[in-house]
């Protein structure tokens, strides 16, 4: 007989997600002076959004309950350092990331704004 599997644990939403358990944990300086910026408006921006998502599916994945034997800070200790720590480089970049528009505590009016793109002519072949 098999063991009955415990459910799929409940997964907040992005913005539950980053104002519960991402936010209160992550301990940046954010100023100009060191060359780095926070929006707390960050779902205004699309590379944010994205890459905050992203980082809260790892969190899931990352530390769920390990196997039995398993090492359950592994998957911790991944998530910050693999997942995390670039991420908030390029996220917090005051010069160039995609809050570098705004100022901690003052979303800009005109933010960062995304790649543009032209039509690919038809004969491009993609
Ligand atoms: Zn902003």
């Amino acid at each position: 007989m098999m063991a009955a599997r415990d459910p799929e644990p409940e997964k907040l939403g992005l913005a539950a997600w980053v104002g519960e358990i991402f936010a209160p944990m992550v301990q940046r300086r954010v100023d100009i002076g060191r060359g780095r910026t926070w929006c707390s408006r960050w779902w205004e921006h699309p590379e944010v959004a994205v890459r905050l998502d992203a980082l809260r599916l790892a969190w899931y994945d990352l530390t769920a309950p390990s196997e039995p034997g398993g090492d359950p800070g592994a998957g911790v200790s991944s998530w910050w350092v693999n997942h995390v720590d670039p991420n908030l480089m390029t996220l917090l970049d005051a010069d160039t990331g995609p809050m570098s528009g705004c100022r901690p505590g003052q979303h800009s009016a005109s933010p960062v704004p995304v790649l543009a793109t032209e039509p690919v002519p038809p004969r491009s072949g993609l």
